[in-house]
């Protein structure tokens, strides 16, 4: 009986592997994932749209004050990245994305491929739909889930307590209803606001400088006094004056 049931479980897994990866699992992927799988390791000097998926979930560790491009093309700054993720999580530090790598990653994601402390509704209490704002529904929500990562990044570097997202994609009209700025980021779908507990909001912004933000705002800056904004706009702008920042 336990032996059908194992034999049952393997063929859903294998099926999975077919219809998310796109081919079976090769002898040394750690497992299916709900959400995308990995066929092979990934090293410096490879290409594709495998490399562009681990880019996304290690783009939260840039080093300070450095953005990762989402480029699909392992250079230099990815293998960093990976190394840095790897650091952080335990793992061999090597920055080669192989099976250890990629099972930390699968454990880190849910099947919507949103990293498991973070969700799409979190990210967007304006509509369902994504619509409205300054770009394409597709790409604010692709914007808000390179966000979530970067996230997910500066929520294990303050020990692994919660982040409580205030604000996050917003249509035009949302945004104004809030008072947003009319250039907001948020209505890019990548902006995001944090408001304290049980982090001070220094200790948030201060920290946000290692994940890959380009912008951030907090106490000191105009509008600023009860949250932190952080966004991934291609503008490097960085104010919380009372932070020091
Ligand atoms: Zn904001």
């Amino acid at each position: 009986m336990l032996r059908r049931v194992s034999r049952a479980l393997l063929g859903f897994v294998m099926i999975m592997a077919v219809c998310v990866g796109g081919g079976l699992a090769t002898a040394g992927t750690a497992q299916a994932d709900g959400c995308y799988t990995w066929t092979r390791t990934l090293k410096e000097g490879m290409s594709g749209n495998d490399v562009t998926q681990l880019q996304i979930r290690v783009a939260g560790y840039p080093g300070y004050n450095s953005v990762l491009a989402i480029d699909g093309s392992y250079g230099p700054a990815t293998k960093a990245a990976v190394s840095r993720f790897q650091s952080a999580y335990g793992l061999a530090a090597d920055g080669v994305a192989g099976p250890n790598t990629q099972a930390k990653l699968y454990a880190l994601q849910d099947n919507d491929c949103t990293p498991i402390h973070f969700t799409y509704p979190e990210l967007n209490t304006c509509n369902s739909t994504w619509a409205g704002g300054k770009v394409a529904a597709g790409t604010a929500k692709a914007n808000a889930l390179s966000s979530m990562w970067k996230l997910e990044a500066l929520r294990h570097a303050l020990g692994d307590q919660p982040l409580r997202v205030t604000s996050g994609f917003r249509s035009a009209s949302c945004n104004s209803a809030v008072g947003g700025a009319s250039n907001s980021r948020h209505m890019y779908g990548d902006a995001v606001d944090l408001g304290s507990g049980p982090h001070s909001l220094c200790t948030i912004a201060k920290q946000a400088r290692n994940h890959g933000f380009n912008g951030i705002l907090g106490p000191g800056y105009a509008g600023h006094s009860d949250h932190i904004h952080v966004n991934q706009g291609p503008s490097h702008f960085w104010s919380a004056s009372n932070c020091g920042i």
